[in-house]
């Protein structure tokens, strides 16, 4: 099928409340919970409910995860069965990849196309963490005379595994995926704002086999159902995706109960556009690497940094694309930027604009609510050129469809530039230089570089932030070392003399 020829293949059935799923089943929602509204945010209007787990719906989650991991088959399967529910998970979710991608449109906004790019996406996940944990192996050391030290890897525990709203299934998933084939189970608290792809998620994973309680998933606000899970005593570890502000929080949450943790925060990663690059490819990587996922992406190239020769033409002919890109429903093929998630966030972003002028920065297009489509949160996508580096609009993430521009004139300065920032996630740079490549790999300080070309993800490497962009790093060695635990086994291989006390 051309996923480009159709619209959507057919709409599907949307809960009417969301509940937990704990030990495998759905909650019913007990009488007198706190009730949140799920909202369209093409149309503003209500689709579902969400029914917020309380500290004892959590505490429930948390012992059932318990269960599955002290006490049940999960982490004593061998590998080959665990491999085969998650490539029956992976099987399942492309079976059922149409719903998924219906429901996180109809939730987010995000266009429908790249939400199927998402769910493909997540499929993957668990086949390459299956393999990953299907080959992962201890060490052995005899070098002392008269012992062999073996050592394994286990599984850590329950993780409290924590997800934003900007990508749902392909974040949530990264989360469950990165610990799950490993032996660990875990409970999964996704945002508020975006529970109905979430919940049909975790379903999936139930129908294609996985044991109940191996996932366990609970839904609300942050400082409700989130702070009762990371602050639970029954867990072992967190993942956390989300904010830089509540990284800090969950950290310090981590740090007083000793749990490790697994930070993936916020950027405003510089997109270096140098005169010797290919400048049409430059010029489509900026807009994509800006306007994609509707803007609110980690690693969306925020501060594009134009060498001065050619920044004048390259604005303007950034510019008079951004005013052409077709804003509407995210269900229509058409459309390449749909509203924003939800409302407070679209007034959030709006709001750098009269930020931007504070701060002596041009405003070159954009800057207001949409008028076309008359419904739903849509911004105009938006650029503004910044009197320098330490205007707020190149400090801050806006994490909307706002790029701001700066000018510069040597290699030097533009990795300066790029290096200011408490955040240090990604960066792209556009050259057909190698030196000038080769300089930007070795001293820009991110934790991933791309060089000619917007947002290639590569699952064999480790992806995560310098700085305040994150602690950690998702990946096939990264994601061992944090969910999984070093033993050694001590064991003599002759009689090994020992003093006899009180012999
Ligand atoms: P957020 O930090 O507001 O929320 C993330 C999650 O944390 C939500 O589920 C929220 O309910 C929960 N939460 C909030 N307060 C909590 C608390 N006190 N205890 C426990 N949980 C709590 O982030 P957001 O607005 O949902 O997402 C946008 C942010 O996520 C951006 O900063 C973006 O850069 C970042 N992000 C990072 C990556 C990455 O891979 N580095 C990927 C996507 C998004």
């Amino acid at each position: 099928m051309n996923a480009n020829a159709v619209t959507i293949s057919r709409e599907f059935p949307v809960n009417a409340h969301v509940t937990s799923l704990i030990d495998g089943e759905a909650v019913k929602p007990k009488a007198g919970g706190e009730d949140l509204p799920v909202v369209n945010p093409t149309n503003e209007q209500p689709i579902s409910r969400l029914r917020e787990a309380d500290a004892d719906e959590v505490d429930a989650a948390v012992r059932s995860a318990r269960r599955a991991f002290d006490s049940g088959p999960w982490p004593r399967m061998d590998i080959n069965e665990r491999k085969d529910i998650c490539y029956s998970i992976r099987d399942h979710l492309r079976k059922n990849a149409e719903e998924l991608a219906y429901l996180e449109c109809l939730n987010t906004g995000l266009p429908l196309q790249s939400v199927r790019v998402h769910v493909q996406r997540m499929a993957r996940n668990f086949e390459f963490f299956a393999e990953v944990a299907s080959t992962m192996h201890g060490e052995t050391y005899n070098q002392t005379k008269g012992y062999l030290t073996v050592v394994t890897r286990e599984p850590k525990g329950v993780c409290a595994a924590i997800a934003p709203w900007n990508a749902p299934l392909a974040l949530a998933s990264m989360r469950v995926a990165t610990v799950v084939p490993f032996g660990n189970t875990c409970v999964l608290k996704p945002s508020e704002y975006t529970p109905l792809s979430m919940r049909r998620m975790v379903e999936v994973f139930h129908e294609a086999g996985l044991p109940p309680g191996v996932v366990n998933l609970v839904n609300g606000r942050g400082a409700v159902t989130g702070n009762a899970l990371v602050s639970h005593p029954g867990i072992d570890m967190i993942g956390f995706t989300g904010g830089t502000t509540t990284g800090r929080m969950i950290a310090a949450t981590a740090g007083k109960n000793l749990k490790p943790i697994a930070l993936e925060l916020g950027g405003k990663s510089a997109n270096i556009i140098t005169e010797s690059a290919n400048l049409e490819r430059a010029l489509d990587g900026a807009l994509a690497g800006i306007f994609g996922n509707n803007g609110q992406q980690c690693l969306a190239g925020s501060r594009i940094l134009v060498q001065k020769g050619i920044a004048d033409r390259f604005i303007e002919q950034f510019v008079e694309r951004a005013r052409r890109i077709r804003l509407g429903d995210p269900m229509q093929p058409t459309t390449e930027i749909g509203p924003l998630a939800f409302r407070q966030h679209m007034e959030r972003v709006l709001s750098y604009v009269d930020v931007a002028r504070a701060d002596g920065s041009k405003l070159l297009t954009g800057g207001r609510r949409a008028e076309q489509p008359a419904k739903g949160w849509f911004v105009e996508p938006t650029a503004v050129l910044a009197p320098g580096n330490d205007a707020r609009v190149c400090q801050e993430e806006i994490f909307g469809p706002f790029a701001t521009f700066l000018t510069y004139d040597t290699l030097d300065e533009a990795i300066a530039i790029s290096n200011a920032s408490q955040f240090g996630l990604v960066n792209y740079v556009w050259s057909d230089d190698l030196k000038t490549v080769m300089r930007c790999s070795r001293d820009i300080r991110a934790g991933t570089v791309w060089v000619n070309t917007p947002m290639m993800r590569e699952l064999r490497a480790p992806f995560g932030g310098y700085k305040e962009s994150g602690i950690g790093r998702d990946g096939p060695t990264s994601s061992v070392d944090f969910c999984t635990e070093l033993k050694a086994t001590i064991i003599p291989v002759d009689g090994v003399a020992m003093h006899r006390y009180g012999a």
